[in-house]
């Protein structure tokens, strides 16, 4: 098979078209409408075999990861997805891969309403380009740099479980029940973006970053941009069943603070708004738990119990 036929066979989705996309796949352009009064919000991440993800692993998931990754970044702006683009680099032409990666892919798509508008397919080692694009108008688009002191910094769902899901796949965490097993593989493999809860805190949250490398990490970033400080306390942070029943403090605290893959938001609110984003996001499925406040003091602290959590780890880095 050539370039063309993999495309023509595992690339064009035969989604039904969005009333946006003008031209899709098969061009050497796709042409877009943005509606009127909305921005266009963009995001890109590459995902490369054996530094991202075991190359070896389910092409499934693969997939459904390199799109999901991208949507909780539009998410974490508060932008609704549209279309992605695909960026593709096998080593070898394998039916049987691209049939499930195919697969993953048309699932999650089709599940956010998304469409894949075009991209591009070469030969080499495995990686996956994900360009998404998504609307938000421009006084409600949410950033990282807008917390203040005072404000509470919440999050939706449970933290931890994605690492610990990893530390299973990779043979590292044993003795786990079957149930907590399949709960904790799935947090890692197949994470669903909270794409309907970065709609719901438009104009609510102050600030917002999706949890990808760490919570730590990750509030480092709202923290920096912001100019202010973060404390959190240890016994509001959300936690699965699964995970408690799985992992002793020591696993739980290093997998939710610093364990990455979570894809869950973590945002900034008024005090007096938090009631209201409580609710809001209850309407679209989501938790949001309270975990600290942000203030004048820099720095990221934890508490345990009003003692100072060591921290030795911020998340994942590249050149770290
Ligand atoms: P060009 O030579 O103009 O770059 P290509 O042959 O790379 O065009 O691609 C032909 C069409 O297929 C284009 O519309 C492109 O966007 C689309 N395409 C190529 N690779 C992919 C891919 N991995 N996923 C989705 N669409 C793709
Ligand atoms: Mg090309």
């Amino acid at each position: 098979m050539d370039e063309f036929e993999i495309i023509n066979e595992f690339l064009t989705l035969n989604v039904k078209n969005r009333k946006d996309v003008i031209q899709g796949i098969g061009d050497d352009c796709a042409l877009l409408k943005v509606p009127r009064g909305q921005r266009l919000a963009v995001s890109m991440d590459t995902l490369i075999g054996d530094v991202h993800f075991v190359a070896d692993s389910n092409p499934e998931d693969i997939a459904h990861k390199a799109v999901a990754v991208n949507l909780s970044d539009l998410a974490a702006a508060g932008a609704e997805p549209s279309w992605v683009t695909l960026s593709l680099t096998l080593p070898e032409f394998d039916q049987q891969w691209l049939t499930a990666f195919h697969r993953g892919l048309k699932k999650i798509v089709d599940y956010f309403g998304v469409q894949i508008i075009g991209g591009d397919t070469c030969k080499g080692p495995l990686s996956i380009t994900v360009q998404a694009h998504g609307f938000v108008p421009q006084q409600v688009f949410i950033k990282r740099n807008t917390a203040k002191a005072g404000e509470l910094i919440c999050v939706t769902g449970n933290l931890g479980d994605a690492a610990l899901g990893l530390a299973i796949a990779k043979g590292e965490l044993t003795d786990v029940d079957e149930d907590s097993k399949e709960k904790l593989l799935k947090q890692y493999q197949r994470p669903y973006p909270r794409v309907g809860a970065g709609i719901a805190l438009r104009g609510r949250a102050t600030a917002a970053i999706d949890i990808s490398d760490g919570l730590l990490a990750d509030v480092r970033h709202i923290s920096q941009a912001s100019g202010v400080g973060v404390l959190l306390r240890w016994e509001r942070i959300p936690l699965s069943e699964a995970a408690k029943k799985v992992a002793d403090k020591p696993l739980l605290m290093k997998s939710a603070l610093s364990g990455g893959d979570d894809y869950e938001l973590c945002f900034t609110v008024k005090e007096d708004e938090f009631e209201a984003t409580q609710q809001a996001l209850e309407t679209v499925g989501s938790t949001c738990i309270a975990i600290g406040r942000m203030t004048g003091k820099p720095g990221v602290r934890v508490l345990d119990h009003d003692e100072n959590v060591a921290i030795d780890t911020f998340g994942y880095q590249h050149f770290g």
